[in-house]
């Protein structure tokens, strides 16, 4: 990342910002129209990036290709495995800066990014070179019509060139989470980072080029969706496949800007997850598990419960508690050590959560805390904060237990039976993850199994394994990444059928 203040074209911006610019071929490249990064807990702009034109995008996907096709694409894969271990120690070794370029870019607070999100992104790269140096190739010995016999063989080789499109409410992690399979596979990647979190992205093009990654296997560019950089890359002819989290309603755009070129993609989008409290469960572990779950990164994470489940004995108890979990959060800065609730991503953002605020007490909800703004003083006056909030009353059909908000918010309802809990649950368009909260050891593997989702935790959330399967059911997006599911993604498989 190159840090020089803007100068000419960004003279009427505040000075110290950085600069943020493409990196196409092993190259930082000049150009493209400067946008502004603005930090979440303050609304000041803290960078200016700028928007790849379709130029660029035509030289990253030719620069990409000419990597894939030589030295990347036919690395020994213990050399390019050992690369990506270089990528992850290169990451560890900035981390501090890696650190403050999320914190800025997404306003979380500090602690939260320090043990998630930045040490997440470099296990990434050590998990997937590790694991496809393990992974074995299938192979058939058949009979043949002649009475002989042939045996059959998989190879694994490069998809070519991977275009991976990445939303902004865990930046480096889920970015990370495509490109280091894509690149253990071979591939060269181009990343389209979010528009409002492009800084680790680019810090990652700099340590691709410390380590030595060959020019041209990672790629960045800048811009936005539709009609700028991330349509023109993902309707490029150049690309593979895409893979993509983010919206599910972007999903649909890219899969109809994808079609005419028929690439592969691999989709993670929305949810409305649902938990399951059981009357039997370790109750304290449930409401600490859950009030986790449901404000997180203020929300913003696509496996959050935003429908909670609760067995009508324990349901006001549930409810009380998690009240008073919600209202201890302390809203402010992410270098505060008293912060334990970040800024939403934006201005637009908070208008969208404040919408389903309002829209909840429309449809009826009674407010158990929260549905406004926090008061708050000095720099994080500017920010897009809003308070934790939890409803009960909305019956089923209600917009706000229906669409994903992706706010601090939950709704909790009560239920009376097993049959009651996974018929409410599983009343969604969605499909991505769900919790159950049980110390009844049957019903955990009963219910958990019901659930008609991509993950479904029992008496946990987000606990991952990287080598599990990762992904949605329905609306949440198809296809599956983690483990041996992403390398077979990544992978271009040619069987070879040799008659002996
Ligand atoms: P988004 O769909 O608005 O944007 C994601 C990315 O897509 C951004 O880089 C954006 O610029 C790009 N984009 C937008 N329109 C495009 C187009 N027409 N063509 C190509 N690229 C386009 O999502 P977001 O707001 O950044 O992220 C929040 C959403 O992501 C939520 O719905 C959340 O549930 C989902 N999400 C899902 C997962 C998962 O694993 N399933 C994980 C995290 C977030």
């Amino acid at each position: 990342m190159d840090a020089a203040t803007l100068s000419a074209d960004g003279a009427h911006r505040v000075q110290a910002q950085t600069r943020l610019p493409n990196f196409i071929g092993g190259r930082f490249v000049d150009g493209g129209a400067p946008f502004d990064v603005r930090n979440p807990a303050t609304g000041d702009v803290h960078a200016v990036a700028y928007e790849a034109d379709a130029a660029m995008v035509d030289a990253a996907v030719a620069a990409a290709r000419e990597c894939v096709e030589g030295e990347w694409g036919h690395m020994p894969l213990a050399r390019r495995r050992a690369l990506l271990m270089k990528v992850a120690d290169g990451i560890e070794r900035r981390f501090d800066e890696f650190l403050e370029a999320e914190i800025a870019d997404t306003g979380k607070p500090r602690a939260m990014a320090a043990h998630l999100d930045i040490p997440r992104g470099a296990a990434n790269f050590r998990v997937f070179a590790d694991f496809i140096a393990s992974l074995p190739d299938e192979a058939f010995e058949m009979d043949t019509p002649d009475g002989g016999r042939a045996i059959n063989y998989s190879v694994r080789k490069p998809l070519g060139v991977v275009g991976v499109i990445a939303p902004w409410n865990l930046p480096l992690l889920l970015m990370t989470w495509k490109v280091a399979p894509a690149m253990a596979c071979g591939n060269a990647v181009i990343v389209k980072p979010s528009e409002e979190t492009p800084s680790t992205t680019t810090l990652l093009a700099e340590v691709m080029n410390e380590v030595g990654v060959p020019a041209g296997a990672f790629n960045v560019l800048h811009g936005f969706g539709p009609n700028s950089t991330g349509e023109r890359l993902t309707s490029h002819p150049g690309l593979r496949a895409i893979t993509f989290t983010g919206e599910t309603r972007t999903g649909a755009a890219i899969m109809r800007s994808a079609a005419s070129t028929t690439k592969a993609l691999s989709f993670e989008l929305g949810g409305k997850n649902p938990a399951i409290v059981f009357a039997d469960c370790d109750f304290d572990a449930a409401v600490a598990g859950l009030a986790r779950a449901a404000f997180l990164n203020t929300g913003q994470v696509c496996l959050a419960p935003e429908r909670i489940y609760v067995e009508r004995p324990i349901f006001e108890r549930f409810v009380a508690a998690m009240k008073e979990r919600a209202e201890a959060l302390r809203p402010g800065l992410p270098h505060d050590e008293s912060t334990d609730l970040g800024p939403l991503i934006s201005h637009e953002h908070r208008e969208k959560v404040l919408g389903y605020y309002s829209l909840a007490i429309e449809e009826g909800a009674k407010l158990v805390t929260g549905g406004g703004v926090p008061d708050l003083t000095g720099a994080a006056a500017g920010g897009y904060f809003v308070e934790p909030t939890i409803w009960t009353g909305l019956p089923q059909t209600a917009r706000v237990t229906r669409e994903e908000i992706f706010g601090p918010c939950c709704h909790i309802a009560p239920f009376d039976s097993e049959e009651e809990a996974i018929c409410l649950a599983n009343d969604t368009d969605y499909g991505l993850a769900s919790s159950v909260w049980t110390r009844e050891l049957s019903r955990a593997h009963r219910v958990g199994r019901a659930m008609a989702v991509g993950i479904s935790w029992v008496n946990c959330w987000f606990l991952r394994d990287l080598r599990t399967a990762f992904g949605g059911a329905r609306q949440s997006g198809f296809g599956r990444e983690g483990g041996a599911h992403s390398i077979a993604f990544y992978s271009e498989i040619t069987n070879i059928c040799v008659k002996v």
